[in-house]
């Protein structure tokens, strides 16, 4: 097509022409650097916790001040606790809560607030992560989310799909948690008594406790499985076996 263009294209060489536009880099240096935002997502009991504590350690080794937040922790008590055993204090933030409010308070109180560790983040509300992602481009707070994709129905959570369209980054966590079939588990099936089930409220709330009662209304737990027996909902030889007991509240 090149020898259709006429001499006087703009886009033919011209060093006025459009390209001209893009300011040289050395102009550049004066723009602010946004605070990074990275989702980090993997399946139930991929160590998303742990990560997000070390991810807080790292960074307050080097003198940064951190705020960490979690909603609906499997400890229920303002803490985001991994199941290895860390546990660190967090805020438990609920959906009607303004996140940017939030750190403007802390930086009122004389606490400063350079990185913020989200955890459960597939459970902030897309609102929340809107409030989050305009932290880091406004006053260059660093974020950092750990959520699980998609629920028990293989459908993105909404606040997953707000942090897919906005963040910077977007990371499959490389912790690998594989189906009975030794196949990469990627989704988390909810089963109630030995059943998959696929109806329900998106959220059911849950904490690791020994097993349920079996036969109880409640008795929810759930599992991960690959693609194809997420389909085809076979729990596999041993089911409940190796799996995660949760129960709702
Ligand atoms: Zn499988």
């Amino acid at each position: 097509m090149s020898e259709t263009r006429s001499t006087d294209d703009p886009s033919s060489g011209d060093p006025s022409g459009a390209l001209s536009a893009v300011p040289a880099a050395g102009s550049r240096r004066g723009l602010t650097v946004n605070g990074s935002v990275k989702y980090f997502y993997g399946p139930m009991d991929c160590g998303k916790s742990t990560l997000a504590l070390q991810m807080d350690h790292n960074h307050s080794r080097q003198g940064r001040r951190g705020l960490l937040l979690t909603r609906l922790d499997r400890s229920r008590q303002g803490q985001i606790t991994s199941r290895i055993g860390i546990t660190r204090e967090a805020v438990e933030v609920d959906d009607d809560m303004d996140l940017a409010e939030l750190v403007r308070k802390s930086w009122a109180a004389g606490r400063r607030v350079d990185y913020l560790i989200i955890d459960e983040a597939q459970f902030f509300t897309p609102t929340q992560v809107e409030q989050l992602t305009q932290l880091a481009d406004d006053v260059q707070v660093d974020i950092y989310a750990f959520g699980i994709a998609t629920d028990f129905r293989g459908k993105l959570f909404p606040g997953s799909a707000r942090w897919f369209e906005l963040a910077d980054e977007v990371l499959p966590l490389q912790v690998e948690v594989l189906c009975w079939c030794g196949r990469p588990g990627r989704f988390n099936a909810r089963v109630v008594d030995d059943q998959i089930v696929r109806d329900g409220a998106t959220v059911v709330v849950a904490d690791t406790v020994a097993p349920a009662e079996p036969g109880t209304a409640d008795a929810v737990r759930y599992q991960v499985l690959c693609r194809a027996h997420h389909r085809s909902g076979d729990l596999g030889p041993s089911s409940g076996e190796g799996t995660l007991p949760l129960t709702s509240q």
